[in-house]
């Protein structure tokens, strides 16, 4: 696991509050700061912090204000805020609480005791970022699940649709793989799996994206790809596949194992959505498969 420093975004209209707060944490994380909510949700957006140090009494929107916004970003909600504030009543605590924060500290505060608690909540969302990053990985092969794919799509989709660069998306199918099984064996059938899955990503750029879609079916996502340049990698795939000669006696159209792959290229309009993408390449999968497997078939 990548050892980047986590990043803490310190929200306060008090200078020497960011400067006291900057020479406590600054050695042992990255820190980002603002002096009003507004820029402070500019700043989570662009940063994607780990954790967020919020005042409370701001000019302009005040701390819970923030707190809410902060948690409605994109890929922001898992963010651990933590209340620094002068407000010290237990109702105030208790409404910073119910917002979801995970600590609450009050002024004037010590700084071993800030040190220490944002520690333990970087502590946890250390764990927690491992934990979601795991649950994004498919077990067998170790590439990126059907869950990492919807996500990855979606977002792939709208950076598309603000560029208008074509996005294209591979569907690739082991053929005659149930027969596969039941001539060498479940087990066996992992293994090919697993070693399809390598062909796979040493037939793609380091920026293309690749995922298990289901049990022998894969999707491979190129970004700013045009037809002609998905095609190459789509044949690619198929010839590398191939070139393995992993036996299949039982298959009815080679003796080695082979892929069928259905590709779609397209640029996302409004009112287009990412399903689509994927039910094109899957209509295109299908032709492959009625005109014979091995073969790449695309719109
Ligand atoms: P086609 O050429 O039309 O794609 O035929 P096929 O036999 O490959 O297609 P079908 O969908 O009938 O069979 C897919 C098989 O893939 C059935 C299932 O047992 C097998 N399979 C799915 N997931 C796994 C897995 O994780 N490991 C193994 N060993 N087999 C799997
Ligand atoms: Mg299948
Ligand atoms: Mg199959």
């Amino acid at each position: 696991m990548s050892e980047r420093k986590q990043v803490i975004l310190i929200v306060d209209d008090t200078p020497i509050n960011l400067q006291i707060l900057i020479e406590v944490l600054g050695e042992e994380y990255e820190i980002v700061f603002a002096t009003n909510g507004k820029d402070a949700l500019a700043m989570a957006e662009i940063n994607q912090p780990d954790l967020v140090l919020l005042d409370i009494q701001m000019p302009g929107m005040n701390g819970y204000e923030v707190c809410k916004a902060l948690k409605s970003i994109p890929h922001q909600e898992g963010v651990s805020i933590i209340f620094l504030t002068a407000m010290s009543q237990p109702e105030d605590e208790i409404a910073g609480l119910k917002l979801g924060a995970v600590d609450y500290i009050t002024k004037p505060f010590h700084p071993d005791i800030v040190r220490l608690r944002v520690r333990n909540q970087l502590e946890l969302k250390r764990l927690r970022d491992i934990q979601t990053r795991f649950a994004m990985l498919d077990g067998l092969t170790g590439i990126a699940n059907r869950r990492a794919l919807d996500e990855h799509l979606g977002r792939e989709w709208f950076r598309s649709l603000r560029s208008q660069a074509a996005l294209s998306l591979i569907m690739l199918d082991v053929d005659f793989f149930k027969l596969y099984n039941d001539t060498y064996g479940h087990l066996a059938g992992d293994d090919c799996l697993k070693r399809v899955t390598a062909a796979l990503l040493s037939s793609l750029r380091a920026s293309d994206f690749a995922a298990r879609y289901g049990g022998e079916e894969f999707v491979t996502l190129l970004y700013e790809s045009d037809k002609e340049g998905a095609l190459v990698t789509a044949e690619r795939i198929r010839a590398k596949v191939e070139s393995l000669q992993i036996p299949h006696q039982s298959s009815q159209i080679s003796p080695y194992v082979t892929v069928s792959l259905g590709m779609a290229t397209f640029v996302p309009s409004d009112g287009s959505a990412p399903d689509h993408l994927i039910n094109m390449a899957d209509q295109m999968l299908y032709r492959a498969k009625n005109n014979g497997r091995n073969r790449v078939e695309y719109m």
